[in-house]
């Protein structure tokens, strides 16, 4: 199937999600994840509506965002802290904040370019060793240690649930996210925003947008099966 027909269905289950809690289809926005899709397939879904572009490695950001205009870039995979200074001044927001000297450095590099950056707390929800992020308990700690850097904005939380064959096993996990998204919001801390709770992919992005998510981040949905070899 071509981008198109992919995109329809997905467009499709998304506005039923939203629906399905309330809200509708443009509350959610649809992260295009184009890791390893090359440029002219990315201009293709750009042309069909997707404005908004999410990749993990600064490095593919780096060599795109000079081919591909008017979109907006997302930093969505890991993040180390030397690699910070390639995509300060491209990307619009950081999904995969993880410790306080991580912010400390994108607050410096910031600074440099007189520019604030947008954060989202990566939590890892599931507590499985192989993922990135912050445990649950630890993140409305590390929100508030963030808030006080001037130059980042804590934007909301972002989570990878595990690979599951069948999504609603993640549900529970998507719940909890929201749970604890409500609650740092309830607390009204100064410079946190709790405005983007970013979970979902291809699997189960259905069950993520039904409860709660407003960021999905797809890509082989979207794409096809990735090929790393290229
Ligand atoms: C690759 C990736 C996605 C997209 O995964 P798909 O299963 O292809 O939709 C989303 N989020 C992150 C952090 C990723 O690394």
């Amino acid at each position: 199937m071509g981008i198109k027909e992919n995109l329809d269905i997905i467009n499709a289950n998304i506005t039923a999600a939203a629906e399905k809690s309330g809200r509708k289809r443009e509350d959610i926005l649809l992260l295009a994840v184009s890791k390893t899709v090359d440029v002219p397939r990315i201009k293709e879904a750009v042309e069909l509506g997707l404005a908004e572009l999410g990749e993990n490695k600064p490095q593919e950001i780096n060599r795109k965002y000079p081919e591909i205009e008017n979109v907006k870039w997302h930093q969505i995979g890991h993040l180390q802290t030397n690699k910070v200074k390639y995509i300060i001044d491209k990307v619009c927001l950081i999904h995969s904040l993880d410790s306080l000297r991580l912010a400390e450095e994108i607050n410096k590099r910031a600074e440099k370019e007189n520019i604030d950056m947008d954060v989202l707390i990566e939590v890892n929800i599931s507590g499985d060793e192989a993922k990135h992020g912050i445990p649950p308990d630890e993140a409305e700690s590390l929100a508030l240690a963030v808030s006080k850097l001037p130059r980042v904005r804590v934007k909301g939380l972002m989570t990878v649930a595990p690979f599951v064959e069948d999504a609603e096993e993640n549900r529970g996990y998507f719940r909890a996210m929201k749970k604890l998204f409500v609650d740092i919001q309830a607390k009204n801390y100064d410079n946190i925003d709790m405005k983007y709770l970013s979970m979902g992919m291809t699997n189960d992005y259905i069950i993520a947008i039904e409860e709660g998510a407003n960021i999905v981040r797809i890509g082989t949905g979207i794409f096809g099966e990735r090929n790393y070899n290229i």
